[in-house]
């Protein structure tokens, strides 16, 4: 089977088996885990993109590699949808879900008729994700994103007009690798932050300073400690070098302003080619909601830990849309393991349960190596255990003495001439 149209589908809904909502890493891999064990139980996957297979985390490296959005599709959702014998309803948004009936409706978000369809499951498991947070002062017309390959795409169109200067607001593990990758590929970069180094909602600030300084020394202009109050386009003719010669105008001030202060009124806004905001992720609450899934505002949709089941009759959930024990789970390693407890849970297969363990956070730039194990949050009792310039490890302990996350930073090797 292979893509279908809606009026196609709705004939298919008399089957139905398993629906998957979500075509990312999580959706596919609920997929693979499936056809390991069942090639017969009909599986539908719903997705508002083209379904095409693809590493996100590669959308951080990318540029540099002077790889294309193409270069990174792995196999295109037709192609992944009839090697796994599923049916794709590709460029179809999921607008409401009917517990009771066990039914989702959906449109084509390519049509320009809001004709909606009925598809039922006996199954589903949500894998929608989540999606990029876009404070007032970035208005998504002006603004990019990296949380999606199309999106992406576009702005590697844009930036292979030659040096632009980029303004990355967000300096999280996404902005931070992101100013890295585009500083490579010979863009000048600033990176904004409201706190004074990058990934201080997850580390000390003995640890973050180490990063600060490593990505400063390579060349990024880093503004710790700054708000974005605006972004708006500005017809910059003097300065006239980019694609469609409009240029972005940042106004950004110290998060601590007072009226006073004279730098504050000093500043002079960025004027930039891009703006990409990574200023963090937030799960839709529609869907979950019409299908009274528990769900948390802050980590979204709530499954139990050992069979990733939602509260609701035969709906599981799994990725970025999903949280275990109140963290929400935005990483790729453990998706093989979740999507090998769903796929047993719904075929009725005995399985031992799923064993959650926090993955190895790796940041990707190669200016410093810094590697976190277990749950890493910046407020809390850290401790030093190494320290030296090249390399500063430390635990964080819990109340009970324990250690619940190690940071490792290792200054990089330096080649030999
Ligand atoms: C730039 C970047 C770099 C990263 N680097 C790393 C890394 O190095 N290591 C790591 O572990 N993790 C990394 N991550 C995180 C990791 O990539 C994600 O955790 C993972 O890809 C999430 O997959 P997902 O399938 O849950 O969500 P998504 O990839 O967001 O997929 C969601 C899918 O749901 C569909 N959808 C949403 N709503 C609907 C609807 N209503 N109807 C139909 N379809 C819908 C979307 O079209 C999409 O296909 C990175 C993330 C980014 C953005």
């Amino acid at each position: 089977m292979s893509v279908e149209n809606l009026s196609v589908a709705s004939s298919t809904a008399a089957k139905k088996g398993v629906v998957i909502i979500g075509a990312g890493l999580a959706g596919w891999h609920v997929i693979d885990a499936i056809r390991a064990k069942d090639t017969e139980v009909p599986i539908t996957l719903i997705t508002a993109d083209s379904g095409d297979r693809y590493h996100k985390p590669m959308l951080t490296m990318a540029i540099s590699q002077n790889k294309r959005a193409s270069d990174l599709v792995r196999a295109s959702g037709s192609e992944a949808a009839n090697t796994a014998e599923v049916t794709l309803l590709a460029n179809t948004q999921v607008t409401d879900i009917d517990p009771v009936s066990q039914t989702v409706q959906v449109r084509s978000t390519t049509q320009s008729d809001d004709t909606l369809t009925t598809i039922g499951y006996e199954k589903m498991v949500l894998a929608m994700g989540a999606h990029p947070i876009f404070p007032k002062s970035l208005p998504q017309d002006l603004v990019w994103h990296v949380n999606h390959i199309e999106r992406f795409s576009q702005l590697q169109e844009k930036l292979a007009a030659g040096s632009q200067h980029v303004a990355i607001v967000g300096a999280g593990m996404v902005g931070t690798e992101i100013a890295e990758d585009l500083l490579k590929a010979g863009h000048k970069v600033t990176l904004i932050d409201l706190n004074d180094a990058p990934l201080s909602q997850m580390l000390p600030a003995k640890a973050t300073a180490r990063i600060a300084k490593a990505i400063e020394s390579q060349g990024i202009q880093f503004l710790g400690g700054y708000q974005v109050s605006a972004v708006a386009r500005v017809s910059d003719d003097d300065n006239n070098d980019s694609e469609d010669g409009e240029k972005l105008q940042v106004d950004y001030a110290p998060l601590s302003s007072d009226a006073d202060n004279t730098d504050t009124q000093s500043l002079e806004p960025l004027i930039v080619d891009h703006v990409i905001a990574s200023t963090g992720l937030t799960v839709d609450e529609q869907l979950p909601a019409a299908a009274g899934v528990e769900f948390d505002r802050r980590t979204g949709i709530v499954v139990d830990a050992a069979t990733l089941r939602t509260n609701a009759a035969n709906i599981y959930a799994i990725g970025d849309c999903m949280s275990i024990n109140g963290v929400a789970c935005r990483y790729v390693a453990p998706l093989r393991a979740q999507a090998a407890t769903i796929a047993d849970d719904i075929l009725g297969h005995e399985h031992s349960g799923y064993d959650h363990k926090p993955p190895m956070i790796r940041l990707k730039n190669k200016a410093i190596s810094v590697m976190v194990t277990g749950v890493p949050q910046a407020a809390g009792n850290w401790q030093v255990k190494t320290e030296s310039d090249d390399e500063l490890i430390m635990d964080l302990i819990d109340d009970n003495e324990a250690v619940s996350a190690t940071v490792t930073i290792k200054a990089p090797a330096v080649p030999k001439a």
